[in-house]
């Protein structure tokens, strides 16, 4: 089984991802925590991603793509969960039609839905705890929450009109709440 985790930025991806993992035995394909990793290593990668990222913006798309295929091939016959991957339409038909040209599929897209104004007050509190740039600068995540209803909605229209199960749920729930919804789902 494979499942796409969408969400705006703040949305509560990663800690419902980690659910996931460690409750249905998924890997995880986190493009965001690769990039992360890339720059914490000073690679030519990871110094190129971070022009994009600390302002908030998507990183190319041949960059992603690349992390995303040699993720995949070497990861062949898991069951994936990708989380921040795609992130607008040109991903989007690149994941399918890979998955495809290797008998493979996505099963199923989750999707965390939470509006701006919360995802801004969460931004608030996490700017006070947290130690990651790009969600510590109010006007980053304005940028980011602007992409992700810019690019990265039309990524999940278009994997849902492939036919491809899709399901919304409200991120504004508790996270216990949450994951009890998505283990519903995924059981089916
Ligand atoms: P995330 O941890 O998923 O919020 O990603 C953090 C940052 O990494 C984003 O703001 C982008 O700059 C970059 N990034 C992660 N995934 C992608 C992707 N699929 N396409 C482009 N940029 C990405």
């Amino acid at each position: 089984m494979n499942v796409i985790i969408f969400g705006p930025p703040l949305a509560g991806k990663g800690t419902q991802s980690k659910n996931i993992i460690e409750n249905f035995g998924l890997t995880h394909l986190s493009t965001g925590d690769v990039l992360r990793a890339e720059k914490d290593k000073n690679s030519e990668l990871g110094k190129k991603a971070e022009q994009y990222s600390k302002n908030g913006l998507l990183v190319p798309d041949d960059l992603v793509m690349k992390i995303v295929e040699n993720f995949y091939k070497l990861n062949i016959g898991k069951g994936l969960l990708f989380d921040g991957y795609p992130r607008n339409i040109k991903q989007a038909k690149h994941l399918l039609e890979f998955l495809n040209t290797d008998n493979n599929k996505i099963d199923l897209v989750i999707y965390l839905k939470v509006p701006k104004n919360i995802l801004l007050e969460r931004a608030k509190k996490r700017a006070l705890e947290e130690n990651r740039k790009d969600d510590a600068d109010a006007d980053t995540v304005i940028t980011r929450i602007n992409e992700f209803s810019k690019l990265t909605i039309s990524a999940i229209e278009y994997i849902k009109d492939t036919g491809v199960k899709t399901v919304e749920i409200d991120g504004t729930q508790t996270r216990e709440d949450i994951f009890n919804e998505i283990i519903q789902i995924l059981k089916k």
